[in-house]
């Protein structure tokens, strides 16, 4: 069997969470599975192999869980971008627009150094918004944005369009 189809398998959709009309696809079961697990880990990695990334940076939350190992698979460092004041040190942060809201994200402002390859890891795109402004942070300080990696792109939201379709991967389309 297929990885796309293993993961279509395992993937819970769940309407009306966050927000009535929002049917939001839930992978807390692609995550259970170890060997699932891995070989999403390991496709998610494959496309930036040799492409000399330095870090990976993970948006808050479900993006830590995919970003965390990817950077290991990648031999990359880790960095977390998150939600308002979570950060404990000095950040810079950017503001964007969500499906169900209006939101920012913050990264230390110490967490890249210039010229650094990064790669931006989260579950699912949707508008773009979440990852249109964690590039806008990794350019603030000084990063290479090398692409985006992502388990599920909604292709009916044109995110992929706002993020430049040359720089993003995903392993399943809806
Ligand atoms: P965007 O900014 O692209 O509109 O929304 C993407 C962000 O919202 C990502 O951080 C993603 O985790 C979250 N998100 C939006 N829709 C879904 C969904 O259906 N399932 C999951 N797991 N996350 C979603």
């Amino acid at each position: 069997t297929t990885l796309v189809a293993d993961v279509s398998a395992m993937l819970r959709d769940v309407p009306d969470f966050p927000k009535p009309g929002i049917v939001f696809k839930d992978i807390t079961p692609v995550l259970a599975d170890p060997r699932l697990f891995g070989r999403v880990i390991n496709a998610m990695a494959a496309p930036f192999r040799g492409q000399h990334i330095t870090k990976v940076v993970g948006v808050e939350a479900r993006g830590f869980l995919l970003g965390a190992p990817i950077a290991l698979a990648l031999h990359a460092g880790f960095v977390p971008a998150r939600k308002p004041g979570k950060l404990p040190y000095k950040s810079v942060v950017e503001k964007y627009s969500l499906e169900y809201g209006a939101d920012g994200l913050e990264m230390h402002e110490d967490a890249l150094h210039k010229g650094e390859r990064v790669l931006i890891v989260d579950d699912v795109l949707a508008t773009g918004g979440t990852a249109e402004a964690t590039s806008r942070l990794v350019k603030k300080l000084g990063g290479e944005l090398v692409g985006y990696s992502f388990l599920i792109h909604l292709a009916f939201l044109d995110g992929v369009k706002r993020l430049g379709p040359d720089k993003v991967t995903s392993l399943l389309s809806f």
